[in-house]
């Protein structure tokens, strides 16, 4: 914490211009106290952290938060440093007594409220959750800044993710794609994180971009630093890689593959590893469903698109209320992303787009589809890494 009050009720706030000397005064002179609980707090003046109030040992605080790191406190006070300077109305810990919850920061920008969340530990799916709908609710629009040393990179263009750090993507003001935002006190620079691509509940291809602090302003950062780069720039390079793995990995992993999809490939006398070669396509908006793109799109085309005669037209409709059932019972999982817009029903028409576009069908109405010919299934490992391959020449053909 960096506010804390006397016991004469002065509100004592570190951001302020403070000797160390002053400060070690007036720990001699005064008792501080939490502005939320009212309970005890210490001045930390020591040399390492940045300066802090903390609550004494035995005494939990009644608003729900973390211990602050010495990472936290120093990327409040840069972001805090960062805000003041572009002129804005900024609150520092603000208790909000309604929601009983103290964003780090409050700002105020042309009559809307932001509270801004800077985060350095761990916390649940629920905490984010809640504290995100308990802003939104309150007509406050929540902007969660991950620390920088949470962002795990894998390769040059992948990365890794928790379930709460997905929850806090944001999606671009003029475009529908997610991304997120991290903020590295020791860099002084935002980590933009967006063409986000996953390819499975936790990793994710993606393009990053390092932006110094002074360079960028909070209207940047709210919607979004720069025209997102082109899809193709990112996925193309690694998808087939990705295809790949898939194919090869040990069935142990099939564990993890829920119930009834995986009776679905034993149906048809195939392992997971020989999923058809026209599923597992990062098609636009495949990641608002967290169940991994080669089996959701097998999904379609073995329980669904198998099923429809050749030349005879179906409405998406059917495929829709197919569908739903598979997530109401959790067989197939959406990916929910409280700040970004888009249902699901989305990526099942951009899935569709792309069987269109490698001819299996043809497009007839508005939404009115017809299959054009049987999918592949393939019959060996170097069969399927094949057809994969003809499919990826289609795939750069469109992206
Ligand atoms: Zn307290």
């Amino acid at each position: 914490m960096l506010v804390a009050q006397t016991s004469l009720g002065l509100r004592i706030s570190l951001v302020s211009r403070w000797q160390k000397c002053e400060l070690q005064r007036l720990r001699q002179e005064q008792l501080f106290i939490c502005p939320v609980c009212q309970g005890p707090v210490q001045l930390r003046l020591g040399p390492i952290r940045k300066w802090h109030f903390a609550h004494k040992k035995e005494r939990a605080c009644q608003v729900d938060i973390e211990p602050e790191s010495a990472d936290h406190i120093r990327g409040k006070v840069l972001l805090f440093q960062w805000l003041a300077a572009q002129g804005l109305r900024i609150y520092l810990e603000p208790y909000l007594k309604r929601l009983n919850q103290r964003p780090d920061l409050l700002v105020k920008h042309e009559e809307q409220f932001y509270a801004i969340e800077y985060q350095a530990s761990s916390l649940s799916e629920e905490q984010l959750r809640k504290r995100t709908f308990g802003y939104l609710n309150a007509g406050i629009t929540p902007i969660w800044i991950l620390a920088g040393k949470r962002l795990k990179r894998q390769g040059r263009s992948t990365f890794s993710f928790s379930r709460f750090e997905w929850l806090t993507a944001r999606n671009y003001q003029h475009s529908d794609s997610p991304f997120l935002t991290y903020f590295s006190p020791l860099d002084k620079a935002f980590v933009i994180l967006s063409q986000l691509t996953p390819y499975s509940i936790t990793k994710a291809t993606g393009h990053l971009r390092v932006h110094s602090l002074p360079s960028l302003t909070f209207q940047q950062v709210l919607q979004g630093p720069a025209i997102p780069p082109q899809r193709s720039s990112t996925v193309n390079p690694s998808w087939l890689s990705i295809k790949k793995h898939w194919r090869y990995q040990h069935p142990r992993n099939h564990l993890r593959i829920p119930y009834s999809i995986k009776q679905m490939f034993l149906n048809q006398h195939i392992s997971p590893n020989l999923y058809p070669p026209e599923a597992g396509w990062p098609t636009d908006f495949h990641y608002l469903i967290e169940t991994p793109t080669y089996l959701w799109q097998s999904w379609i085309l073995f329980e669904f698109l198998q099923h429809q005669p050749i030349g005879k037209p179906f409405h998406f409709r059917l495929l829709s209320n197919a569908f739903k059932p598979m997530l109401t019972n959790q067989q197939l999982k959406q990916r929910v992303f409280p700040q970004v817009n888009g249902h699901y029903s989305a990526a099942l028409l951009a899935y569709l787009d792309w069987l269109i576009k490698i001819e299996l069908l043809s497009h007839v109405d508005q939404q009115v589809y017809v299959k054009n010919k049987e999918i592949t299934i393939p019959l060996t490992l170097p069969h399927a890494l094949k057809k994969d391959e003809q499919l990826m020449s289609t795939w750069h053909a469109y992206n």
